[in-house]
């Protein structure tokens, strides 16, 4: 574990640009940790009102304050959709915010695959839901590409979670069609897939390109939103994806207890689309 502290005391502020001329800043209250890993360079500063914030290459992945809006709707819709998870993968994920709302659900196991250990040890240091979530007994971490994993392992799941990173490197290959084909073959009946899927207006091409694919591979295969104030623009995208479960169809959702921003009536507002994003999917689907 490298905490740089000391050799970051100038370090006052981190930029995030989110299109080439506007962006997202923090003042940096502490630098917590900073260290280039074989995949990234990772950092994690104190920000007085967001608290701990994660950054990968520059880019906000989880901030204290905001992540429950993202995890809660990353996970949550496909879990509470489906009658019986038992079994859940994920991928990706290494600062543990998705293994901790899978496990508030009565899973018999989940599985967190993602490729940087030294993520996962930076948060393990300091985002305390993570240390919490891999004592429990369900929970089973594998350090691996998730698009490798996918290819040896033998298990078969009823939710698998894609909480990838941008389309850039190491995580490229999660937002390609031969990967969600792959995962198809991991579902057991009636299994649900959820993937990030970037933002509302700045990922507009991406959301059209991947829903050509994903229409091909799945029955069901609806974009739904939800806000992340401090990602790009405010407003993320997500896939849903099933060959059983029309999520517009579903009468009883599972809920637990104590979440901060899902709930049933959330879940059915969040698959109604903007129409320029439906305008952009219909006319992808219709080249
Ligand atoms: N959802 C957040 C966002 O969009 O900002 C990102 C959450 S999470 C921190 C993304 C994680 O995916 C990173 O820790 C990264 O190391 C991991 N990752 C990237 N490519 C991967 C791959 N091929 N297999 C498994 N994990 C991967």
């Amino acid at each position: 574990m490298k905490t740089t502290k000391a050799l970051n005391a100038k370090k006052t502020e981190a930029r995030e640009f989110q299109t080439r001329a506007s962006g997202i800043f923090f003042t940096v209250k502490d630098v917590l940790y900073e260290g280039k890993s074989k995949f990234q360079r990772i950092e994690i500063i104190r920000n007085e009102d967001y608290g701990r914030v994660l950054l990968l290459d520059g880019l906000v992945q989880t901030t204290e304050r905001d992540e429950f809006y993202y995890h809660e709707m990353l996970v949550h819709p496909a879990m509470a959709a489906h009658p019986r998870p038992a079994r859940v993968l994920i991928i990706g994920g290494g600062d543990g915010g998705a293994l901790r709302e899978v496990l508030k659900h009565p899973v018999k196991k989940a599985w967190l695959v993602e490729i940087d250990g030294q993520v996962i040890e930076a948060c393990r240091e300091h985002f305390p839901w993570l240390r919490k979530t891999l004592k429990d007994g369900r929970a089973e971490l594998v350090v691996a590409d998730g698009n490798v994993f996918i290819d040896k392992v033998r298990e078969t799941f009823d939710v698998i979670i894609v909480d990838s990173s941008d389309p850039v490197g190491p995580s490229t290959i999660l937002h390609q069609e031969s990967f969600y084909r792959k995962l198809k073959s991991k579902l057991n009946p009636g299994g649900i897939i959820a993937a990030q899927a970037g933002s509302l207006m700045l990922h507009l091409d991406s959301h059209a390109r991947k829903s050509v694919f994903l229409k091909k591979i799945f029955r069901h295969s609806p974009l739904y939103l939800g806000p992340v104030p401090t990602y790009p623009v405010g407003m993320w995208c997500y896939n849903f994806l099933s060959d059983k479960v029309n999520p517009a169809d579903v009468r009883t959702l599972y809920v637990p207890d104590g979440l901060r921003y899902f709930n049933p009536d959330i879940y059915r507002a969040a698959f109604a689309l903007p129409n320029f994003l439906a305008d952009k999917l219909a006319k992808a689907k219709a080249k």
